[in-house]
């Protein structure tokens, strides 16, 4: 069977990695020629909305998937006619607009943060009225990693927030006293069965992820598997998808979903029965489900920036290096680190050391 995928980044390679034991091949359309994951499969070089290309992918593939939520509609829309397509194009419509995902939400009984549409700057002094500071002004597209977004913290904040957006349509939302962030990254297949993996405990720093730590046996897990059910079955999803929440005093708030695998769920590669990575490939081939639990204790460190020496890194115990084979640049992820380790207090040394050291590569 032959998977199209859509963007040839590390979310790609990884899929295709995972995909070669189970006797998959690979076909990526993807603009770059240095893309990491074109070694891995046929490449189409192109733009993402290149018809002729769109035509070859859909023509080659027996199912196309993708490693971004950004994909244009009718490009999404012209694959679904053409060959089957999982998740479904309505997944990434609804993840693709902050306003239309915060509806969603609500209509399914998910808890998100106070928000009020933001067009031009009159909406925006009224939303502030009525969400309060400090609050959130995001672009309601195209943002990611923090990026388009600007906290209000007094009335003296309203006209830069504004100026950053540039006129884009906005969603103002009210700033969420979290105690912690956390990630679920549930598995659903064409037959309906969904595999929840244990929640993910996300450290961020400048709006991406540093840190992700398996938290087995969370408190919260049950409600966060209420929530992605809800979302799962809404969308009528096939395939992998990570929902991002706000841990405010036991009670789950959402903030955003991705429908694709995710940064928070990489510790599963070696950490958990079956990949993220496996479990999509599973999902959107039509095959069973694999288990998810843990297997052991695990957590994922992110290189932004720079890449650890790799004979280093390996010489640690219970380490595992996942190199992208991307050229390292200011604020791209190039690498990560899974720690698998027996005890909490193991875990907890290495995330330490580990953390050490991507710091000092870290040139963002
Ligand atoms: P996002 O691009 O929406 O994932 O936001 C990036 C990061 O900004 C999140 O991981 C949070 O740390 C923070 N953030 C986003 N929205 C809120 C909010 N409404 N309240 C508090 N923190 C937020």
């Amino acid at each position: 069977m032959k998977i199209g995928i859509l963007g040839a980044g590390q979310l790609a390679r990884m899929i295709a990695l995972a995909g070669y034991p189970l006797g998959l091949q690979f076909v990526f359309l993807d603009p770059s020629a240095e893309a990491c994951a074109n070694s891995l499969g046929q490449h189409l070089h192109g733009a993402y909305d290149d018809p002729r290309l769109l035509a070859e992918l859909a023509d080659l593939a027996d199912v196309v998937t993708y490693e971004f939520e950004n994909v244009p509609a009718d490009v999404a829309d012209f694959l679904a006619s053409h060959t089957q397509v999982h998740p479904a194009p309505k997944a990434l419509a609804v993840a693709q607009d902050r306003l239309i995902e915060k509806a969603f939400f609500r209509d399914i009984n998910i808890p998100t943060a106070p928000y009020a549409p933001v067009n031009n700057f009159a909406d925006l002094e009224s939303a502030i009225n009525t969400i309060g500071y400090p609050a959130i002004l995001k672009s309601c597209t195209m943002g990611y990693d923090g990026k388009g977004q600007s906290l209000i913290k007094s009335v003296d904040d309203l006209a830069v927030a504004w100026e950053v957006l540039a006129g884009a349509p906005a969603v103002l939302e009210g700033f969420v006293p979290f105690n912690r962030e956390v990630s679920i990254i549930a598995a659903r297949n064409v037959a309906g069965d969904i595999e929840f993996y244990p929640l993910s405990k996300n450290t961020h720093r400048g709006g991406i992820l540093r840190i992700a730590k398996c938290l087995d046996s969370d408190a919260l897990q049950t409600q966060a598997q209420h929530y992605v059910t809800r979302l799962l079955e809404a969308l009528d999803y096939v395939g992998v998808l990570a929902l991002e929440l706000f841990d405010v005093n036991g009670q789950l708030v959402a903030n955003e979903f991705a429908p694709r695998v995710h940064n928070s769920g990489h510790w599963t590669i070696e950490g958990a029965e079956t990949s993220q990575f496996e479990n999509h490939l599973r999902a959107i081939a039509n095959l069973p489900l694999g288990k998810t639990h843990a297997v052991g204790k695990s957590a994922m460190i992110n290189f932004i920036g720079g890449l650890p020496v790799t004979e280093e890194l390996l010489a640690l115990p219970n380490t595992h290096l996942h190199l992208y084979d991307k050229a390292p640049r200011k604020g791209r992820k190039v690498a990560h680190a899974t720690i698998r380790a027996e005890t909490a207090e193991q875990l907890d040394s290495l995330i330490e050391k580990l953390a050490q050291i991507a710091d000092q590569v870290d040139d963002s």
